[in-house]
């Protein structure tokens, strides 16, 4: 390789966070403690005031999110076909059905004009995701939500600064899960939070959080829920700390290295770009789809073979295996079936130089260019082909 390899993300931990850090290692309280609820603290005055729970992920909170909204076997939770698979897999865990519902070509969001025609009377839930923090549509998702007096839980994992009409993600709605995983725009290594709607509703979160165990002054302790084990270390919430002080700041370079990626990008290369939106997503990733001849595989080989990493964020729930043999099939979700087939990340992360967007997009051009004979083979199965997140 002749230049440094360029990731499709990195986090960005300053000095101070880690001798912060390093002075938590020496206290002699590691676990959930005084950072976990200063974190939380700082949280909830993020989000407007409204009660937050830290936990080690939002995979974790969004099981508490469902357990919180009374969602269990027999029950239909409606979501996307385009996300990571924890938003379908903790359906399932809680015994329910996932049905999902195509998403839009553009927003490579949830069709929110499909939703009502997949209501039933056993659906309980809406489980929508702001894919790379482009939120969906609150206003119109909460109209859905009361008119059919369904519990919302949104899959906000990548939404951390993103904002709705104004109003930030997680301030409003009702059950709000925002993941702190190491690739999100705030990280705390492993983490996530869950934004809830009273304190009462809080507390039942703290008992899904740890063993449903309260315990009393005398010593004495009690169970009254099967809860997990989802909580926040404190030298993870000393990480999140450090980042949540400089959240606005990464965000605003996200979206100064966004809008440098649509004024580099040769669009006559046939690819999908993201929607071009500069009010309300926090540009967590930065995502184009690949023209249809072009094989991912040898994309993404070809780009790493030239110093840049690419991820692959997702390929459609729906026709990974273990949802296949639930009888979900190719041709069932047709728009995201397509973006997931064609879907690259490309290197987007606050350390990056406006010189590596250009870099990338010369390459991503030399590349298709490169590649501009190779059709993609016939019944390839559509996983990702790259290892991780
Ligand atoms: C990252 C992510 C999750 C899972 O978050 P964890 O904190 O890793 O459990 C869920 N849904 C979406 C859309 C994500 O991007």
């Amino acid at each position: 390789m002749s230049k440094e390899f360029l990731p499709f993300t990195r986090p960005s931990i300053d000095e101070d966070t880690i001798a912060g850090v390093v002075e938590v290692l020496r206290s002699g309280w590691i676990t959930s403690g005084p950072q976990v609820r200063e974190f939380e603290a700082r949280l909830s005055d993020y989000f407007g005031g409204r009660p937050v729970r830290a936990l080690s992920s939002a995979t974790g909170g969004m099981e508490i999110g469902l357990a919180l909204a009374g969602v269990g076997p027999g029950d239909e939770v409606i979501t996307t076909p385009l996300s990571w698979v924890a938003t379908a897999n903790v359906i399932l865990r809680a015994g329910a059905r996932p049905v999902f519902v195509d998403v839009e070509p553009h927003s490579r969001n949830i069709d929110l004009s499909r939703i009502e025609a997949a209501i039933t009377p056993l659906t309980r839930a809406l489980l929508p995701v702001d894919m790379a923090g482009l939120p969906v549509d609150r206003t119109r998702l909460n109209e859905i939500a009361r008119r059919h007096q369904l519990r919302v839980l949104e899959d906000a994992a990548q939404s951390m600064g993103a904002s709705w009409q104004g109003e930030r993600i997680g301030a409003t709605g009702d059950l709000v899960s925002i993941s702190f995983h190491a690739n999100k725009n705030l990280t705390t290594a492993e983490g996530g939070c869950l934004v809830l709607n009273d304190e009462q509703e809080a507390r039942r979160c703290e008992l899904w959080r740890l063993q449903g165990v309260e315990r009393f002054p005398n010593g004495d302790l009690d169970s009254t829920l099967p809860g997990g084990k989802h909580n926040l270390t404190d030298i993870a919430a000393r990480i999140g700390l450090g980042q949540l002080a400089r959240l606005e700041e990464f965000n605003a370079r996200r979206r100064v290295l966004a809008r440098r990626y649509f004024e580099c990008f040769d669009r006559s290369l046939g690819c999908e770009l993201p929607l071009e939106d500069f009010t309300s997503s926090n540009w967590h990733m930065f995502q184009i789809v690949l023209p249809g001849h072009v094989e991912r595989g040898a994309f993404i080989e070809q780009m790493y073979a030239a110093g840049i990493g690419i991820g692959v964020h997702y390929p459609a729930i729906h026709l990974l295996t273990l949802y296949r043999q639930m009888g979900f099939k190719p041709g069932d979700f047709p728009i995201a079936e397509h973006i997931g087939r064609g879907i690259v990340t490309l290197p987007l992360f606050p350390a990056m130089r406006d010189q590596d967007v250009e870099r990338v997009c010369e390459q991503t051009a030399r590349t298709l260019k490169a590649l501009g004979g190779q059709v993609r083979a016939a019944g390839q199965p559509n996983v990702a082909t790259v290892s991780g997140r």
